[in-house]
C-alpha cells in the first residue's frame, strides 16, 4: 500500500481516493494515511516497547495470547432501531454521522459534553488527509465477544470482515474524544491498517496485562462500556465508503436499558412491528439476525 496507483503506476496525492492520471479507484484514504512511513515506524516501536514490558514482567505469553485473540477481533457498531428502520424503508446505502446530521436525526451534544460537531470532523480531517473526502467514514469498535457499546441504540450490528478489512483503519480510542484532549495532528502510531490493528492493541494494552489476566478478561481489555459514552473505553474502527445491508454479518436487538419489567412492556409494544420488519429485511439478505 504505497503512494502510487495500483492500475497506472503513478503517484496519487494522499487525499485522493481516485487516481488522477488513469481514473483507478479504491484507494482508500484513511488506510493510506495509516500506512504512512511514519506511522509504520511510529507503530512497531510502541507495540515493540508494550511487547518488552510485557517480558520484563514475565507475562509475554500472556500478551501473545491476547495478540492472537486480537488478530480475529471483529468491527461492531450499535444503533437505533429507527436508524435500521430507515433501511427497512429505504433499501441503500446505510446513513453514517453526516447523512443523520443533516436529516436532523443524531441528537445535539447535550450539556457538558464534548462538541461532536467540531470534534468529529476535525478528527475526520486526519483520518482521510483532507476535508474533500469527509462525510465517508462509518465508525465502529472492536470486539471479541460480538457485543457492542451500550449507550448508541439497542441495535448491535457485527460487520462483516471481508467486507470492510480492506477499507477500514483502526485508532487506539475514541478519536473525537482524543482531539478534544489533544488536538490535532493526531500523534504518530496511534493508527493502524486493518491488518495491523493487533499491533496497535498491544501497544495500547500491554501495560494492563500481567500474569494472572487470563483469556476471559480479554474482551473487556479490549471494549468497556463507561456509565456514559464518554467514559467508554475502545478501539474505534474508521470504514471508508458506503454500507449497506449486505455488509452486515449480524444484527442482534435488544433493549436499550436494564430489562425492568416496564421497560421490557414498552420494548415489546413500541418494538414488534419494527422489530419484524428489520428482522425480515436480514432473513431476505441472508443477515443472522436475532432479538433478545
Ligand atoms: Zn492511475
Amino acid at each position: 500500500m504505497g503512494d502510487r496507483c495500483g492500475k497506472c503506476g503513478n503517484e496519487v496525492p494522499l487525499e485522493r481516493n481516485t487516481c488522477p492520471h488513469c481514473g483507478g479507484d479504491n484507494l482508500f484514504p484513511n488506510v493510506r494515511q495509516a500506512s504512512q512511513t511514519a506511522e509504520l515506524e511510529a507503530l512497531e516501536h510502541r507495540y515493540q516497547t508494550g511487547r518488552d514490558d510485557c517480558r520484563r514482567r514475565g507475562c509475554l505469553d500472556v500478551l501473545d495470547e491476547f495478540e492472537s485473540a486480537v488478530s480475529n477481533s471483529k468491527a461492531v457498531f450499535a444503533c437505533s432501531l429507527s436508524k435500521l428502520i430507515a433501511l427497512v424503508r429505504q433499501p441503500g446505502i446505510f446513513s453514517n454521522y453526516y447523512h443523520l446530521q443533516r436529516i436532523q436525526f443524531h441528537s445535539e451534544s447535550k450539556p457538558g459534553e464534548p462538541n461532536w460537531k467540531t470534534l468529529r470532523p476535525h478528527a475526520e480531517i486526519e483520518f482521510v488527509g483532507s476535508h474533500k473526502l469527509m462525510d465517508q467514514l462509518h465508525y465502529a469498535c472492536l470486539t471479541l465477544n460480538d457485543c457492542g457499546l451500550p449507550h448508541y441504540g439497542e441495535c448491535t450490528i457485527l460487520l462483516r470482515e471481508d467486507m470492510i478489512a480492506h477499507r477500514s483503519s483502526v485508532f487506539e480510542e475514541n478519536s473525537a474524544m482524543f482531539v478534544q484532549r489533544k488536538g490535532v495532528p493526531l500523534t504518530k502510531g496511534l493508527r493502524s491498517t486493518w491488518g495491523d490493528r493487533m499491533k496497535l492493541c498491544v501497544a495500547k494494552l500491554a501495560r494492563q496485562i500481567d500474569a494472572d489476566t487470563n483469556s476471559e478478561n480479554f474482551p473487556e481489555l479490549l471494549l468497556k462500556p463507561g456509565r456514559q459514552a464518554i467514559d467508554d473505553n475502545f478501539v474505534e474502527v474508521q470504514i471508508f465508503g458506503d454500507m449497506t445491508i449486505l455488509t452486515f454479518e449480524r444484527v442482534r436487538l435488544a433493549s436499550a436499558k436494564a430489562s425492568t419489567p416496564t421497560r421490557m412492556r414498552k420494548r415489546t409494544r413500541r418494538g414488534s412491528t419494527d422489530e419484524r420488519a428489520v428482522r425480515e429485511l436480514c432473513l431476505k439478505h441472508h443477515v443472522f439476525c436475532d432479538i433478545v
